[in-house]
């Protein structure tokens, strides 16, 4: 949700969906940080992380970014978890088509079973902000020698959903900062 009233400087609650081990929590350290830490254990508990990111336009977006463990096993936390965002990444890792699957899952989970895939799904549009943006991210593209996942079909995905996608590393960085300044472009500007 973009809760500033400030055009100039935007600021939006954003959620990380995705299969554990896909890398959620990497992004956003590499996001936030800078670094990737290989050594890193699988989130445990919630985690709040901010950061702030000027666009050319010079208007700055401050991301207020949750990643939890637990929604991955918790359905019924998942309200709590959307309400008031207005972005969600839904992660998968290229190297495992199962993390695909299940990235689908999370996007239809909360997509209106109706006639048609709309961008903003139901259980969204009741709990976060009715102009969320997604992302579908392909992430761990540095093992692309291991790819089970191809592009095309993942691109073919997003534009089904009207969701955009990326593929990123959170290992060599690639792509990481394109992904939240494709965020950052598209969220709605709140008139002055
Ligand atoms: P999460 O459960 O989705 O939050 O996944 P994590 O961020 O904890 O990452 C799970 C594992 O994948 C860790 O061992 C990371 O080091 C590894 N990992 C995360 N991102 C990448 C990446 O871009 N490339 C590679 N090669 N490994 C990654
Ligand atoms: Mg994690």
């Amino acid at each position: 949700e973009n809760s500033g009233t400030d055009p100039k400087n935007l600021r939006v609650k954003l959620v990380l969906l995705g299969d554990s081990g896909v890398g959620k929590s990497c992004i956003v350290l590499r996001f936030v940080r800078g670094q990737f830490d290989p050594t890193s254990k699988v989130t445990v508990g919630a985690s709040f992380l901010s950061q702030t990111l000027a666009l050319e336009d010079s208007t700055t977006v401050k991301f207020e970014i949750w990643d939890t463990a637990g929604q991955e096993r918790y359905a019924a936390l998942a309200p709590l978890y959307y309400r008031g965002a207005g972005a969600a990444i839904v992660v998968y890792d290229i190297t495992s088509s199962e993390s695909f699957n299940k990235a689908q899952y999370w996007v239809k989970m909360y997509v209106d079973h109706g006639l048609h895939l709309t961008s903003i799904n139901h259980e969204l549009q009741k709990h976060g902000s009715p102009d969320m943006i997604m992302a579908l991210v392909g992430n761990k593209a540095d093992l692309h020698d291991n790819r089970s996942v191809s592009s095309q079909d993942a691109q073919e995905y997003a534009e089904r959903n009207t969701m955009f996608f990326i593929e990123t590393s959170a290992k060599t960085a690639d792509n990481i900062n394109q992904l939240f300044e494709e965020i950052a472009k598209r969220l709605p500007r709140p008139t002055p």
